[in-house]
């Protein structure tokens, strides 16, 4: 009889993934993630894309999102519950899979909610390299919940931007980012409300959560040569800008079929001009063509984000010689006897009960 084929799928727990970015390094994993995302964006035409698949509810929203290339696929399924915080739960909770296109096989099963908060500041800083001013120094972040920190260091280990002005409905928020920059040895001051915060700064994140059409910038906040990096407006019905903030500007986009269905962009008519950001990077289509320009980033996350974020997650894994594996594909002598592995029962590992959270 021939041996069965054993198939171990590499996994990476919240507790690995948090370890393995501690031992190489938060900033230098997020300028990997973020060159990982710009070599994925200069080949945007080998991809199999699409937007994602979204399931709403009253406070929420789950989503699934896929992409391949030839070699490999990947999916994020990911959530966002602005009032998830009420219950304990994080706003953003996501998990991920890498497989292999040739056979189907799942390669790795990931946590994704740390990596998401790397692969979006990723995102946020490349297209902030790409568009803004290149002596930019100041931002300001409104929102300041569990987004903020990664945003920060990104633009600090991408554009040298040393200054952060902080605003957030939730004091305590902003107490919480100011004591983590000030930690890390970056300046940072919180400020009573967005206009004070935004006043004289070079770069404005908005990275809040609620679901609602928020009027968090208006165009009178805006100063000539400003670049907005607007992050939490991603959902229907949940905007941050006014729309004449994406009037005064160049508005710059992931993927626009998805963009103009979840964007601040989904306030303005179909034939609003956008350009994707992939473009930009190889070099299609200008980017900021005046120092006095007005540019806006209006990012809503795209699977190819997550395509880059899980490759190099998995890479990291290998040179860490992370060894944690899933059984999830029964192991098979004949692959058209799936029956046989009902026959010898197998040990089945089982987590302490203590680690266990049961939703019923
Ligand atoms: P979070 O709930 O941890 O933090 C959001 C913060 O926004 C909270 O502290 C809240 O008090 C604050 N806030 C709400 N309304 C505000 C207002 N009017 N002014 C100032 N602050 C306000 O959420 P998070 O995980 O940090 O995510 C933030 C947002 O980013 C969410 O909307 C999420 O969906 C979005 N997001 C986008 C991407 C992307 O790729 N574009 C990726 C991840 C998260």
């Amino acid at each position: 009889m021939s041996s069965a084929t054993l198939i171990e799928t590499r996994f990476l727990s919240a507790e690995r993934a948090a370890a393995m970015i501690r031992e190489h390094g938060l900033a230098n994993c997020i300028r990997a993630i973020a060159d990982h995302i710009a070599s994925d964006f200069l080949r945007w035409e080998t991809f199999d894309k699409s937007a994602r698949v979204a399931n709403h509810s009253p406070d929420g929203v789950i989503e699934l999102m896929p992409i391949a290339n030839a070699e490999l696929y990947a999916f994020k399924y990911v959530n966002g519950h602005p009032r998830n915080h009420l219950q304990g739960l994080s706003t953003v909770m996501a998990f991920g899979v890498l497989a292999d296109v040739a056979t189907g096989t799942p390669l790795l099963v990931s946590e994704l909610t740390l990596t998401t908060a790397l692969r979006t500041a990723a995102m946020s800083a490349l297209a902030a390299r790409t568009l803004a001013q290149p002596d930019a120094r100041s931002m300001a972040i409104i929102g300041n919940g569990a987004q903020s920190e990664f945003q920060a260091l990104a633009f600090h280990s991408l554009l040298d931007i040393d200054t952060f002005h902080l605003y957030d409905t939730d004091p305590l928020a902003s107490a919480k980012l100011l004591r983590n920059l000030q930690a890390m040895g970056l300046q940072a001051k919180v400020f009573a409300d967005t206009r004070a915060a935004v006043a004289g700064v070079d770069i404005v994140t908005t990275v809040t959560a609620d679901k609602t059409n928020a009027v968090i910038l208006t165009a009178d906040m805006l100063r000539p040569g400003m670049h907005v990096n607007a992050v939490g407006g991603d959902c229907p019905g949940k905007t941050e800008l006014h729309v004449d903030v994406l009037l005064a500007g160049r508005v710059f986009v992931e993927y626009e079929p998805q963009t103009r269905i979840e964007g601040d962009i989904q306030q303005m008519p179909a034939d609003f001009a956008v350009t994707e950001l992939w473009q930009v990077l190889s070099g299609q289509a200008p980017g900021r063509q005046h120092g006095d320009d007005i540019t806006v980033f209006d990012s809503v996350g795209f699977a190819l984000e997550d395509f880059s974020a899980l490759r190099f997650m998995r890479d990291l894994a290998d040179q860490l010689k992370v060894q944690d594996r899933l059984s999830l594909i029964p192991a098979l002598a004949d692959p058209k006897d799936l029956f046989a592995c009902l026959h010898a029962p197998a040990a089945i590992p089982s987590r302490p009960a203590s680690r266990r959270i049961a939703f019923v």
